[in-house]
């Protein structure tokens, strides 16, 4: 009886200095809310915050930045984000409308913006602004790492150390991409292609593939009657040898410049690659998959549908 008693009084300390410690055990902050716009930077925000969270995305499976329409619910995601990674109003004219309206900016970085990030004019002659797609260039993820990694330790000061430890870890897997990246398109050459639009300068100047022209511009507006004609005109006259069709925009115009020609018609995976998981894995197999994707003319090359 006497144990018996012993042992309940035991429990009963044991319980009361469980409760005293709980808040112990909580002490240290919740990691921030992060939200990245699109599945590439997403993907890149989620090594830089390895072992600490995971980032919210904005524009999931499907979503195309250039025309979107944003939902309340992803106006709620907006507003309680502690830091929201984007590429720029360049990319998404109308999220920079919405972080306005609420009050959000302040919040918001822009990787277009951020030092050290090499960029592209868009098409339009010499008042044109930076294309937006700078993220398929891997050296301006390894930039843009950086820059995460010193955006979350303001907010999150405690896990400094572990953020610019994963943006290291994360440089040093892109330098590995690249390379893989390189060699997967060797065979390529300078084989002169045609893509639906024009998202893909970053990827292009990076490991060198000869895009002559693209369908549409780099805000993917439909083209016009006489872009279209000449565009025709430089498949008739053997110039192009394969033009690809973009994952989830109206394969139609592709298929039209085609028809009759020795061009071969490909599919290309869009630069967001909304048909690839999102998560710390995206950005690689987005990259490799576009390698293989450009690779795949250099067989097709000349060989008629
Ligand atoms: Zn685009």
């Amino acid at each position: 009886m006497q144990s018996f008693r012993l042992l309940a009084i035991a429990v009963i300390i044991l319980a009361a200095a469980t409760f005293a410690l709980a808040p112990l055990r909580s002490i240290a902050e919740p990691p921030p809310r992060v939200l990245a716009d699109i599945a590439p930077v997403h993907s890149l925000a989620a090594q830089v915050m390895a072992g600490t969270g995971r980032p919210d995305l904005l524009l999931g499976r499907g979503a195309d930045p250039h025309h979107f329409q944003l939902r309340p619910s992803q106006a709620r995601v907006i507003k309680e984000a502690d830091l929201i990674f984007m590429i720029g109003p360049e990319l998404t004219p109308w999220l920079d409308e919405v972080l306005r309206r609420l009050g959000a900016g302040e919040r918001a970085v822009s990787l277009l913006h951020a030092q050290g990030t090499l960029l592209l004019k868009a098409g339009g002659g010499e008042r044109a602004g930076p294309d937006p797609h700078a993220w398929l260039d891997p050296r301006n993820a390894g930039v843009w790492v950086d820059h995460m990694a010193q955006g979350l330790a303001r907010v999150d000061p405690e896990r400094r150390a572990t953020f610019a430890a994963n943006a290291a870890g994360a440089k040093t897997r892109l330098a590995e991409l690249e390379s893989a990246v390189a060699a997967r398109l060797a065979a390529l050459g300078d084989t002169p292609v045609i893509v639906q639009h024009q998202g893909y300068a970053y990827f292009a100047r990076r490991f060198s593939i000869n895009i002559v022209a693209a369908i549409s511009d780099s805000a993917a507006h439909p083209p016009g009657a006489r872009h279209m004609r000449s565009l025709r005109e430089m498949i008739e006259s053997g110039k192009v040898a394969c033009i690809f069709t973009e994952e989830g925009r109206d394969p139609g115009l592709g298929e039209s410049l085609a028809a009759g020609t020795d061009a071969a018609l490909l599919p290309l995976p869009d630069p967001v690659g909304s048909a690839i998981p999102p998560g710390p894995d995206h950005y690689e197999a987005l990259l490799l998959a576009l390698a293989d994707a450009f690779a795949a003319c250099a067989g097709a090359a000349g060989k008629p549908e």
